[in-house]
């Protein structure tokens, strides 16, 4: 039998969960000796994802659960849905995977992430403890872990609040902008939501990809101890180190070469993030109007869902085809349209890039604070809008572009314009600007050595090394 400590791993499909996971995976490799295994869906076996878990450390393994059967869905369910369904259906065959990993292998937890409530029961039947990994901030944390009370206190749809909702250390957030499952009562999606918030309970801790200083009185709640709540750990923050795009095939890295130091704003809205057709033509027109240097990922536009490219991330037409006429031609010298993904990392870390107007994703926010780069705050789904709120209001590292009053939630272009320059050379833009400096410096030392993300790591790793058999 292997000895090594071993951890097994439950990410929810998307490379926004998959990547923080790896870098949790490979610093407990680093300092404690942990081995790992990734355990995946069928459903989520996309090109990128294979290519990033088979270019991790040979100490980090994969293996697929069976396919589950989602046909009885119906068609508009949705994805949150859809990934809960999946998690409490494959928690049999779950028990059965942990059963044979741990006959070779000396399994100390099983860690699942934030879609996996339904799935902490599997690590307690085989008597493997069942902890949570929260790749997202204590405010959403916070949420989940009132949700329950907050539903069964609260009969109007959340959106109608009279009240903007205060979580305990947070900034009080307009019911409208809480997580976008939660929008709408009759949705499968918000009682999957509510089922969720209960098992969180019942982890046996939950690490969080964040650190104290982004939302500090949070995380002054959270290091109290409460009953009935799970132990909270902030190991944040863990983001890409690995190359998951180290290839510049788009030129990106190259043009920015060639640009000045901190005149550009990079333009992307994460993995699956999609315009409207007149909002892609209006960020064009503000891109332009703004007078800023640009890098921009685009996908062909979708007047259905946000999230259209969620599960793949490939712009189905050539940019040429939905840009705004003669655009292209126009900003030649101050911009670059690249076509569905870019090197983020690597165009963050750049010295010529000055600005990241981003979707929000908790990922994306991370890697930009960690390259000090502040942000033009663009939400679209998910827990964005709630995170925009705090990176505007509480952190204060962002500027929010706001949307035009009665406009169906489109940003106009004069509203792009301003919002791009007041960060990239405004006086409003300058403390956001050094805001971000500050919050890199203090991720940094979250992480150093002996920093408290470090040790709230090293106390949840010998917990788990003192379960050695
Ligand atoms: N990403 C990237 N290139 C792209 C778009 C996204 O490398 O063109 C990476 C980004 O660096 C981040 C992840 O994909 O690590 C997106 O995660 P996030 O939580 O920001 O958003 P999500 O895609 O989950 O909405």
């Amino acid at each position: 039998m292997d000895q090594a400590p071993h951890i097994v791993i439950l990410p929810t499909p998307g490379m926004g969960h998959l990547i923080p996971l790896a870098e949790l995976a490979t610093r407990l490799a680093h300092r404690h000796g942990f081995t790992a295994t990734f355990v995946t869906y069928a459903e989520s076996a996309s090109t990128a994802q294979s290519a990033y878990l088979a270019s991790l450390p040979p100490s980090v393994a994969s293996l697929s659960l069976p396919p589950v059967d989602l046909s009885d869905l119906p068609p508009a369910a949705r994805a949150e849905t859809r990934i809960c369904v999946a998690a409490a259906r494959s928690v049999p065959a779950l028990v059965q995977l942990l059963r044979e990993l741990k006959e070779g292998r000396n399994v100390v937890a099983f860690v699942a992430d934030l879609f996996g409530g339904d799935s902490l029961a599997a690590g307690r039947e085989v008597g493997v403890p069942a902890y949570m990994f929260f790749p997202s901030n204590l405010l959403m944390l916070s949420l989940m872990l009132h949700l329950p009370a907050l539903d069964a206190a609260v009969s109007c749809e959340l959106r109608d609040l009279p009240e903007p909702l205060k979580l305990p250390g947070c900034v009080p957030v307009p019911g409208s902008e809480l997580l976008s499952p939660l929008q709408d009562r009759k949705d499968d999606a918000y009682a999957w939501m509510v089922n969720l918030a209960r098992k969180y309970r019942e982890a046996e801790g939950i690490l969080v990809n964040t650190f104290d200083e982004i939302e500090p009185e949070a995380a002054e709640v959270f290091k109290k101890v409460q009953v009935g709540r799970p132990a909270v750990y902030p190991v944040g923050p863990l983001i890409q180190t690995g190359g998951t795009s180290s290839a510049d095939g788009s030129g990106c890295l190259s043009w920015l070469d060639k640009q000045p130091r901190g005149s550009v704003i990079f333009v992307s809205f994460g993995s699956g993030g999609t315009l409207s057709t007149e909002q892609t033509t209006e960020l064009a027109l503000g891109l332009e109007g703004s007078g800023q240097r640009f890098l921009w990922v685009v996908r062909s536009p979708s007047d259905a869902k946000a999230d259209a490219n969620y599960f793949d991330a490939r712009s189905a037409a050539d940019p040429s085809e939905f840009l705004p006429e003669g655009f292209l031609g126009r900003t030649r010298d101050a911009g670059l349209v690249v076509s569905s993904w870019a090197p983020q990392m690597e165009i963050l870390r750049h010295e010529a890039t000055g600005g990241f107007l981003t979707h929000c994703g908790w990922n994306s926010t991370l890697e930009s604070v960690a390259c000090g780069v502040p942000m033009v705050a663009w939400p679209l789904y998910a827990e964005q809008k709630q995170n925009a709120v705090m990176l505007v209001e509480g952190a204060r590292v962002a500027l929010r572009a706001a949307e035009a009053v009665g406009g169906g939630g489109v940003v106009r272009k004069d509203a792009v314009a301003r919002t791009v320059r007041e960060l990239m050379e405004g006086e409003e833009g300058k403390a956001v600007r050094y805001k971000a400096k500050e919050l890199q410096l203090a991720g940094a030392r979250a992480l150093a050595e002996d920093g408290k993300s470090s040790m709230a790591l090293d106390q949840v790793a010998n917990k788990w090394k003192g379960l050695l058999v």
